[in-house]
């Protein structure tokens, strides 16, 4: 699946957020045209492919987002918009108008929700979230970034059982950004989180929510029991993968993920189908695991890894770590990284 950012504008600054690169705080914002969505379709056409998730910044700032989720929907899309739920109240009146025109699983929002406690609202946040929710509860996945040890899940099964939000609860983690600061979630932090999420589990049975895992998060931080749990509770083998998200800027220009935006950034127009960009994104993340395996020593024989039940943790460890290290691990790895176009250490921001 693709990843359309329909505007980089977003309403919130959440403390965690690795796709701020990319965002315009304040101001109008980029939007994607007309001419280039109309670009994008034909091309998961001509892909085979018939997905499409929308993004932001927050996507419904975009002027024409009603339109535009008719005009992909006509096209034969499946559509995903990963949402803050700050969407302008006369959008959420045309959304509501035409929801009739979307049916089964051709629509679906996932709402990244934040704990009013821990992280402090953006201004009219509360109001504007609770009207979304209200309006569209059915059809809104619940999801979650996890940014420091001692979360809290509470607020997410309340807000579940008020507004009837689908029992999939989506968890991410916050992923460092190579070369800027950022607050993220640690290697050494992610046992401690597995144990927390873990301690959940009362609330997740008696919800009968069951959780997912974004990109990022290492098997072997969870134990054999709690790994049981979770296969028990989903029906399925958790997956612990790193995988390119392919994101498309408003100016067309195309991406592996937020983190690693600034890596290997091509534009969409120099490829002919979406398997082309896989293959050539799959190779950055190749370049960067024969240097380092994956975020922990021991992944380096790990038969996890081997068997591709984990990817290792996330690439954008990998790359931190590399940048981080760059003046000792001179003049090899800035080679390395410069002969798979990764700016090395002379070239970092
Ligand atoms: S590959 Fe690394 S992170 Fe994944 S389970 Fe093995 S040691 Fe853990
Ligand atoms: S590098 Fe991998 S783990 Fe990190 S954000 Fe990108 S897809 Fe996720």
């Amino acid at each position: 699946m693709a990843n359309l950012l329909l505007t980089n504008r977003c309403l919130r600054a959440c403390p965690y957020c690795f796709a701020g690169r990319e965002l315009e705080p304040g101001g109008r914002g980029t939007s994607v045209s007309w001419e280039d969505a109309v670009y994008v379709a034909d091309f998961l056409f001509r892909s085979g492919e018939d997905r499409l998730a929308l993004l932001g910044g927050e996507p419904m700032l975009h002027p024409e987002f009603v339109d535009l989720l008719l005009y992909f929907r006509a096209r034969g899309l499946h559509l995903t918009v990963f949402t803050s739920g700050m969407g302008p109240a006369a959008t959420l009146r045309a959304l509501e108008a035409h929801l009739p025109a979307f049916d089964g699983d051709t629509l679906q929002f996932v709402c990244n929700l934040n704990d009013p406690e821990q992280t402090p609202p953006a201004r009219g946040e509360p109001a504007r979230v609770h009207r979304f929710l209200t309006a569209f509860g059915p059809w809104v996945m619940p999801a979650f970034t996890i940014y420091r040890p001692d979360f809290r899940l509470e607020f997410l099964f309340d807000l579940i059982g008020q507004h009837g939000l689908t029992r999939h609860l989506r968890l991410g983690v916050a992923h460092p950004v190579p070369g800027a600061p950022s607050r993220h979630v640690s290697p050494a932090q992610y046992r401690e989180i597995a144990g927390r999420l873990c301690s959940y589990r009362p609330l997740f049975e008696r919800f009968r929510v069951k959780p997912g895992f974004d990109c990022g998060f290492p098997m072997c931080q969870f134990t054999d029991a709690q790994l049981g749990w979770l296969q028990r509770l989903c029906g399925e083998a958790a997956r612990f993968e790193c995988g390119a998200a392919i994101d498309i800027a408003p100016d067309m220009s195309l991406y592996h993920c937020f983190p690693l935006s600034r890596f290997q950034r091509r534009s969409l127009y120099e490829f002919d189908t979406l398997a082309d960009v896989n293959r050539f994104y799959d190779r950055l993340r190749d370049d960067l695991h024969a240097e380092l395996p994956g975020i922990f020593e021991e992944c380096d024989d790990c038969i996890q890894r081997r068997e591709g039940s984990c990817a290792g943790g996330g690439a954008c460890h990998l790359m931190s770590r590399m940048i981080g290290e760059a003046s000792v691990r001179l003049p090899e790895i800035d080679r390395a990284l410069a002969d798979v176009g990764v700016p090395g250490r002379a070239r970092t921001d």
